[in-house]
């Protein structure tokens, strides 16, 4: 089956085109054909594509709005440039799965998307108002361009979370907030944390229930979660992906208290302190150079920048303390997993999040985290009893897989009988 897989945002569209099924899931043997991008949308937008072979080629179109931009990268797709003989037409793609940041208290697992689904995630926007109306807007224009008959599914950054137990979803506010407008804790990232518990399922050939970990995606956002028994049971972000870790832009953690306190100082609105905290703090916050952590790690090291230092630190030691706290809600774990650009690429930081969990029993192996950059596999020593694990994320494919089997078992629930009373 060729599933294209799509994250629409407000002005780009990102794709894979992923051939797959059960069969190739089962062995670990999917087929990306293409990937690529389309930037800008809604004037002269920047096109970049990789084939197959692995070769970049970058255009531009003026492409008004998303369903022309799908429109446009069909075609590529079916045309002789993108090297896929598999795909002469549009018909030769099977399914569409998207990337949908929030299911809210609706959609605890991956749906194929009806009418109602679709009124779900509109339900949703409230709680994603940035986000979800782009993937509706993903949604339509894939009916437009394939047409209505052609299965679609849609996979939230959220539901591997519903199964966070109510202590650890509820924030110590007056409880009808939570009644009248859902604020509570959601967790983000879901689709990244599932796809490496799966693969370190598949890694350490050990069952669903056997699976005690704490997974860490450090990318430019952040976030950890406590996974007990192949389920998540509790995660560092909350209501929003604001919460938890220090990340590139963002502040993670603060006292609430703080924001008043901003705006009161800084003559800013609340909205304006929103802002500053999603995009001007975390680590290019607290350095003032950058959110990039290879130049952090450059600049601390070659020039001695204090300040990228200090992020740094401040970045890790809020990694450890998760570690740490998720450790005492868990009673134990077996490993740690790092994953996404930072958590895949440096053995640096890596190191340092884990230097001071000897006392959890963790002993990471020197040459083998050196080793272990953009690669798989085990980065502590044998006989730790808290192991810890590099694997690379794939989001793309758990969604086009989770696409595969929500279109073979017809999986579409009723809204109506999700809703959580
Ligand atoms: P992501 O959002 O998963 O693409 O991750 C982006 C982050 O990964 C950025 O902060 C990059 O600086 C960081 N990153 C990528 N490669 C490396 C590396 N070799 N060492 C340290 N950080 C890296």
């Amino acid at each position: 089956m060729n599933v294209l897989v799509l994250n629409s945002g407000s002005s780009s569209l990102k794709f894979q085109l992923i051939a797959t099924d059960l069969g190739r899931i089962t062995e670990n043997k999917d087929e990306r054909l293409c990937r690529g991008q389309v930037e800008q949308i809604g004037g002269e937008a920047i096109v970049t594509v990789h084939t197959r072979s692995g070769t970049r080629q970058k255009s531009t179109a003026s492409l008004f709005d998303i369903s022309r931009s799908l429109e446009y990268l069909v075609r590529w797709i079916a045309s002789d440039e993108s090297e896929i003989m598999e795909v002469r037409s549009p018909s030769d793609i099977h399914a569409v799965g998207h990337r949908v940041v929030h299911g809210g208290e609706l959609f605890t697992e991956s749906t194929v998307i009806t009418d109602e689904v679709l009124k779900g995630i509109e339900e949703c926007i409230d709680l994603a108002p940035l986000h979800n109306p782009n993937n509706i807007k993903g949604i339509l224009a894939s009916r437009q361009v394939f047409g209505p008959k052609l299965p679609q599914v849609a996979v939230f950054d959220t539901s591997f979370h519903h199964s966070i137990p109510e202590h650890a979803y509820l924030y110590a506010l007056p409880y009808h907030l939570y009644k009248r407008h859902h604020i509570r804790r959601y967790g983000f990232h879901g689709t990244s944390h599932r796809y490496v518990a799966d693969r370190y399922r598949a890694l350490r050939a050990v069952t669903e229930e056997q699976t005690h970990i704490i997974t860490l995606h450090l990318g430019n956002g952040c976030s950890a979660t406590a996974i007990r028994g192949g389920r998540s049971v509790d995660t560092s972000m909350g209501m929003t992906p604001l919460e938890g870790l220090v990340m590139g832009t963002r502040s993670g953690d603060i006292d609430p208290a703080v924001v008043n306190l901003i705006a009161r100082k800084e003559g800013l609105s609340t909205h304006e302190v929103d802002a500053l905290l999603n995009n001007q703090s975390g680590l290019l916050g607290i350095s003032g150079l950058t959110n990039d952590m290879r130049v952090l790690l450059q600049e601390s090291r070659d020039q001695d920048h204090r300040r990228a230092q200090l992020a740094i630190e401040v970045f890790c030691y809020r990694a450890r303390k998760y570690i740490g706290a998720f450790l005492a809600c868990m009673g134990a774990a077996d490993a740690i997993v790092f994953t996404g650009g930072i958590g895949e690429n440096s053995p640096d930081i890596r190191a340092r999040i884990c230097n001071g969990l000897e006392w959890a029993g963790l002993r990471l192996d020197d040459s083998r985290n050196k080793r272990m950059v953009g690669l798989e596999g085990q980065i502590s020593c044998d006989d730790s009893s808290l192991h810890a694990f590099v694997i690379p994320t794939d989001e793309e494919l758990l969604i086009a897989r989770d696409t595969v089997r929500c279109i073979l078992s017809e999986r579409s629930p009723r809204v109506e009988e999700l809703r959580i009373q």
